[in-house]
């Protein structure tokens, strides 16, 4: 039987109040089950906010350059472990090694970077317009946090909270997606061996009903910081909202990229299929649109399907292996009906498009690489988040239409264009309305040293990693000092 692994409140690893567990199935292989996690409830919520609570006090009065040098041996602990760590992730989630292993060195970075803001955390200090005062604003912790994160990037996205929360002196309550609980389950056993005190970092698994909404309705939690679908997003916004919670949401997009008709076009095809098809097409930024100048359009299509074609479907654990399963069947349903809903749109079927059934594919969640070409902007597959490996070319006549297609669209996290021409390249970084442009490179990519997050439906103006986090988890303290001896009075005495 798979192994058992239990909530962590405390300190301790605990089992759920509920008594009931559930099972974690590997997408490239639906018989294998990866693990058996706790299928917690409100019970469980409330025990591990109340060791969020408890701990708060010591842990936000701990210098922030000593909690930096526990973080410090949290990045230690994830390049020691990495590869078990990635083949772990690949059994879970289901994308390919290379990308797993990715996903943990985006945290080893991202947690070295963030660890260093422990010596820093920076202020402003400003002059007083009175004499004998000093003005400065400082960074306080906002309190408990509780981190909400998906499935696609297991601990990459945990880490992009977790770090800068409890940098900034928060403790944490954490609830990872249900297909991918073993990988933040590691993750919290490398805070245990780096010294992180009990109940300061808590983890409860289990479903976004029973874990989830308790965990955003408690009247303790003061952060809501959530990553995933733009569905969930707005049901988190409303019950913060109500309850005068703060909260950061990261959520869907509708990437594209545009392809000039003075594009390097073998490079532009190399982009789009790493974007399209990188991660199963599952990645927030993934790009599910190509805006291709009518010049150019045919010859690139002709070469992106030529390329499509080679891609190696299968267990993502093989060195062979180019694209991994979807993470789970009701996806690939998910995907299934969006193809039919393009099918009767009108667009045209160029590649894929239906279940992928062959060798090494037999028991998993495998869907083709699928190509929809003469796609028209407002059609529901260039609209709708399909989140799968499927990908629309809408043909354009020029760069200002295609910036039009580009911003055509309720999300805003990245875009990217290629073109020799610097002077268009300044103009789509100005004129896209994606909170990432990328120039000559794929959507995907970004690296943790600068904001991430998107504009429109994708956020509600935070941005995670880089310092920009740093605004998410830590509140503004202004500090007057009057250093007069008398009652200074500002601007009433003015003259
Ligand atoms: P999801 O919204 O279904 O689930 C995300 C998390 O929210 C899970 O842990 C889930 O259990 C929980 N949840 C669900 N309902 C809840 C509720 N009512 N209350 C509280 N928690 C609840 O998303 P997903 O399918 O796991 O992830 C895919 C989505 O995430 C895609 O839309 C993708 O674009 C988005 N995403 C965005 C980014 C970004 O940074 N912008 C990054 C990765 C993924």
């Amino acid at each position: 039987m798979a192994k058992l692994f239990k909530n962590h409140i405390n300190g301790k690893w605990k089992a759920s109040a509920s008594g009931e567990i559930f099972e974690n199935v590997n997408p490239a292989n639906c018989n294998e089950v990866v693990g058996r996690f706790q299928k917690s409830n409100a019970k469980d919520v409330n025990e591990a906010i109340a060791a969020a609570e408890a701990a708060l006090p010591k842990w936000r009065a701990t210098p922030a350059p000593k909690r930096g040098e526990i973080l410090f041996k949290v990045a230690e602990l994830l390049l020691k472990n990495k590869e078990s760590l990635a083949r772990d992730m690949t059994r879970e989630m289901g994308k390919v090694i290379t990308e797993t292993r990715g996903d943990v060195q985006e945290a080893i970075d991202l947690t070295y970077y963030t660890a260093g803001e422990g010596r820093r955390l920076l202020g402003e200090t400003v002059p007083s317009e009175l004499k004998n005062k000093f003005c400065m604003s400082v960074r306080m912790p906002v309190g408990i946090v509780a981190a909400i994160t998906p499935w696609n990037f297991p601990i990459a996205i945990p880490s992009w909270k977790l770090i800068p929360a409890l940098i900034c002196g928060n403790t944490v309550v954490i609830k990872p997606a249900t297909d991918t609980p073993l990988s933040v389950v590691n993750f919290v056993k490398i805070f245990e061996q780096a010294g992180l005190p009990p109940g300061v970092l808590n983890l409860v698994t289990g479903s976004g009903t029973e874990v989830g909404t308790p965990m955003i309705e408690h009247d303790k939690v003061n952060l809501v910081s959530f990553t995933g679908s733009t569905d969930t997003g707005a049901v988190i916004a409303s019950t913060c909202a109500r309850n005068m919670k703060q909260y950061s949401l990261e959520m869907g997009g509708k990437n594209a990229i545009i392809v000039m008709d003075d594009a390097d076009l073998d490079l532009a095809v190399e982009g789009v299929l790493f974007g399209a098809f990188g991660t199963t097409g599952q990645r927030c930024t993934a790009c599910s649109r190509v805006i291709a100048h009518k010049k150019i359009v045919k010859k690139f299509t002709d070469l992106l399907v030529k390329r499509t074609r080679s891609l190696k479907l299968g267990d993502g654990l093989l060195a062979k292996t180019d694209i991994g399963p979807l993470i789970n069947e009701s996806q690939r349903t998910k995907v299934h009906n969006y193809v039919q809903i393009g099918k009767n749109e009108g667009a045209k079927l160029l590649i894929g498009g239906n279940y992928a059934t062959g060798k090494g594919c037999k028991n998993g969640s495998f869907y083709q690489p699928t190509i929809f070409a003469d796609v028209a902007s407002k059609m529901r597959i260039a609209q709708e988040e399909i989140f799968g490996p499927v990908l629309c070319i809408i043909p354009c006549n020029s760069f200002e239409q295609a910036v039009e297609i580009v911003n055509d669209s309720k999300f805003g996290l990245s875009s990217a264009i290629y073109t020799r021409d610097v002077n268009r390249a300044f103009q789509a970084m100005e004129t896209l309305d994606t909170g990432i442009t990328y120039i000559n490179a794929s959507t995907i990519g970004a690296e943790i040293q600068l904001p991430f997050g998107g504009t429109k439906g994708t956020g509600n103006g935070h941005r995670e990693a880089g310092t920009a986090a740093l605004e998410i988890f830590s509140e503004w303290k202004s500090v007057y000092v009057d250093y007069s001896g008398k009652l200074q009075k500002a601007q009433i005495e003015h003259d």
